[in-house]
């Protein structure tokens, strides 16, 4: 099914809010199996918003808009999508009960707009509100769908739950994906990889996202049932593994962070951190897992020279004779913290995350990082591009992968 979004609003168009309910639904309507071919914004205008919805339903066979269902005057979606379909709008008597009670709970006298939200296009399919007022509907006319909901993203979110379930039951086969997660090759590059696979393959079909430093990669399949769809997308996945195994951290779609601390807890291992250029931020990811404890110990943040010395014992000679962004002085850093906290793996950072600091010898982005575990200690030296925060990001990510590598083994 090929499917539009329009977003109705003109506080939209003046850049006044961000239109999240389009990323919102284009990612769900994705995960369904359906093609969005277009996204469009609309103001609060009549005339606007017909022409937008005649051209989408020339293209499309189905259309979500949101916005514009409340009861003020310039809340006009509704009066025109039951124009173009021909429709009357009678009065649904559930929805002028809700508005109704509500009103009345709240002892306010219910006016001429508020009783307007409870009047639908004839032979729609009404969507309740759960979070405000205004019932949000689906009409069917000349083998098009409409699914018309409010512009608040909590309303529109609770209300798209109903109108996914109508969707599924509609494409008569289930949607079923597997999300696999890459850390250290570009999107570019995995494309590269598996480009045979994505060209050739249109169920499964293989859809790439890039977010910092990682890429998504998603595996879809339409079968008659889940058990089906699932060992259509199993070969797939085995033929990307043989390829690209060592950049695939997670095979069910979790975060970096999330693996390593599930990783932690279940081989109980204690971690601490020393950092300088992220200052507490590695910490502060892991801290967002809850039950951490187990396995955190902490995180010493030594930015200055001086910290260094006095908090992991890193040596005034090493830090003078190779700086404190260097590999000799994040080894003594990661061997100092094991020193002083006794955790199994100790992970120490130092870089610069510029804009300023640079030289030649050593530009923005030179990033070290050692690790200590077990016996063993390395040390990894990054040339990291983009701004402070790509930078110190990028840094944890990366600081990341190396303890979840040492636990792989
Ligand atoms: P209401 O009953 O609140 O008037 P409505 O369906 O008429 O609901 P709008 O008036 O168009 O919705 O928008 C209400 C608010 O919802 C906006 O002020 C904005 O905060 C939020 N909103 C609307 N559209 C979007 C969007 N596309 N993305 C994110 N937020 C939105």
């Amino acid at each position: 099914m090929n499917c539009s979004i329009i977003s109705v609003g003109t506080e939209i168009l003046f850049g006044q809010i961000i239109n999240t309910n389009t990323v919102y639904l284009s990612q769900e309507l994705n995960q369904l199996g359906m093609n969005v071919y277009h996204h469009f914004t609309v103001g609060d205008n009549k005339d606007r918003l017909k022409e937008t919805l005649d051209y989408a339903l020339s293209k499309s066979d189905l259309i979500i808009t949101t916005g514009g269902l409340g009861p003020t005057q310039d809340d006009l979606t509704k009066e025109t999508i039951a124009q173009v379909a021909g429709k009357k709008l009678e009065m649904h008597e559930s929805s002028y009960e809700k508005i109704y009670t509500y009103f009345k709970k709240l002892n306010r006298k219910m006016n001429e707009n508020n009783i307007k939200q409870a009047y639908l296009p004839t032979d729609s399919i009404v969507l309740e509100n759960r979070c405000g007022t205004a019932p949000g509907f689906i009409i069917e006319f000349d083998e098009k769908i409409v699914i018309s909901l409010p512009g608040p993203p909590k309303e529109m979110k609770s209300m798209f739950e109903f109108a996914k379930d109508y969707l599924k039951a509609k494409s008569k086969c289930t949607i079923y994906s597997k999300v696999l997660r890459f850390f250290g090759i570009g999107e570019s590059s995995l494309e590269t990889a598996i480009i045979d696979l994505i060209n050739h393959q249109t169920n499964p079909t293989l859809a790439t996202y890039a977010k910092i430093g990682e890429v998504s990669l998603r595996i879809t399949a339409k079968a008659e049932n889940e058990q089906k769809a699932n060992q259509m997308i199993s070969p797939v996945i085995k033929e990307i593994k043989n390829r690209l195994e060592e950049y695939i951290y997670s095979y069910e779609d979790e975060e970096l962070v999330q693996v390593v601390a599930k990783k932690l807890l279940e081989k109980k291992i204690s971690v601490s951190f020393a950092e300088s250029c992220t200052g507490g931020l590695i910490a502060a990811k892991l801290t967002d897992i809850s039950g951490i404890s187990e396995s955190l110990d902490r995180s010493i943040v030594t930015y200055s020279n001086q910290a260094k010395i006095e908090e992991l014992g890193v040596n005034p000679e090493t830090l003078k004779k190779y700086g404190a962004v260097s590999e000799e002085t994040a080894r003594e850093m990661a061997l100092g913290l094991k020193r002083v906290t006794g955790s199994e793996v100790c992970l120490s950072v130092t870089g610069i995350a510029g804009p300023g600091g640079g030289t030649e010898e050593k530009p923005v982005g030179l990033v070290y990082i050692g690790l200590a575990y077990g016996e063993n200690i390395v040390c990894n030296k990054y040339n990291i591009f983009g701004d402070r925060n790509r930078i110190r990001n990028y840094t944890s990510m990366l600081a990341l992968n190396m303890i979840r590598k040492v636990l792989e083994k």
